[in-house]
């Protein structure tokens, strides 16, 4: 399905982001893993994709580094020549009431969520015009859309990449780009692993299914909105949380 495609997944040396690169490597297409600190999980991801007869590679690139960010898509497309795909899925948190919440906790929190994909957007976007064929899909969050006490840097900026979105999708919808958010509710990997089970009993407690998702949940919407089936779908926020926003 995705076959001859390039896609870029930033965040992809652990978690959700992993599991992007490897649904659409399992797709077909030749996928770049992008990640700050974890060459060792990046390295692990290429490892798993081409056990199973994908194509990867692994670039390192501080998403929130706005330099960074645009020789990465210099050097990128001077190696394959085109990029298909864009998830933009690095992120972060630093969670703490708003009397405890230190301004470093939400500059770093905005400037790695909600920088670092207009970031990558805004170096990308010039070569996906010329393309006149593209599609972006950013990473948000249920905390986004409902808020979430101790989340309000989290919340803000995962709000901000839901705009963020549907301002792209209109800029760039007449190129055949398309641009829409996936908004996961609690999904199990390392940023929940921190939450104590409590929190994660009371957690839920709010989910309809009653379960937390799965990092495929996430991917599966993903791998659907880079393909051709959701040619005629821009400026969505797709909620996969097991009902919590509804
Ligand atoms: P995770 O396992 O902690 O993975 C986060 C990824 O982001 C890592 O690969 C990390 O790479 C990368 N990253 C962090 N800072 C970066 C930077 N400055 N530049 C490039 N990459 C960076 O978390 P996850 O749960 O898979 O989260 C993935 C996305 O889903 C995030 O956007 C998160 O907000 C969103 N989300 C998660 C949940 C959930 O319940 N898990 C719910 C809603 C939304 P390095 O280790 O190499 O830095």
């Amino acid at each position: 399905m995705l076959e001859n495609k390039v896609a870029l997944v930033t965040g992809a040396s652990s978690g959700i982001g992993r599991e992007i690169a490897r649904t659409l490597a399992k797709e077909g297409a030749f996928v770049i893993i992008n990640y700050n600190g974890s060459q060792a999980g990046a390295e692990e991801a290429k490892g798993i994709i081409e056990s199973e007869g994908g194509k990867a590679a692994v670039y390192q690139c501080n998403v929130s580094d706005f330099d960074a960010c645009e020789a990465m898509m210099k050097d990128l497309v001077k190696e394959y020549g085109h990029i298909d795909i864009l998830v933009n899925n690095a992120g972060i948190t630093r969670d703490n009431l708003i009397m405890k919440m230190k301004e470093e906790d939400f500059d770093a929190v905005l400037n790695i969520n909600l920088k670092g994909t207009f970031n990558t957007i805004r170096h990308l976007s010039r070569q996906m015009l010329k393309q006149r064929s593209g599609k972006i899909i950013n990473i948000s969050s249920v905390s986004g859309i409902l808020g979430n006490a101790g989340q309000a840097n989290y919340a803000a900026s995962k709000a901000g990449v839901i705009g963020l979105t549907k301002t792209m999708a209109r800029e760039l919808a007449s190129r055949g780009i398309t641009v829409n958010a996936v908004a996961p509710g609690f999904v199990d990997t390392k940023m929940t692993q921190v939450l104590s089970e409590d929190v994660k009993k009371a957690a839920c407690g709010q989910i309809p299914l009653g379960r937390f998702g799965k990092t495929s949940d996430i991917a599966n919407v993903v791998a659907f909105l880079a393909s051709e089936k959701a040619d005629y779908i821009t400026g969505q926020v797709i909620s996969v949380d097991g009902g919590m926003n509804m």
